[in-house]
């Protein structure tokens, strides 16, 4: 069973070979649009902090 990656800003999944990507803490995120890439990126934590 191949593990999913979901995009941290809206939940999609998304393809880990075919999507943006960013590195951030030491981690690669994944992400379904540059668009999602760009929010994450202008705040990273506000999207790394699960469900609190
Ligand atoms: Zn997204």
């Amino acid at each position: 069973m191949a593990e999913s990656e979901r995009c941290p800003v809206c939940g999609m999944q998304v393809d880990p070979e075919s999507s943006p990507s960013t590195s951030y803490d030491g981690q690669t995120h994944h992400f379904c649009s540059n668009d999602c890439l760009t929010t994450f990126e202008q705040e990273p934590q506000s999207y790394l902090s699960e469900s609190m």
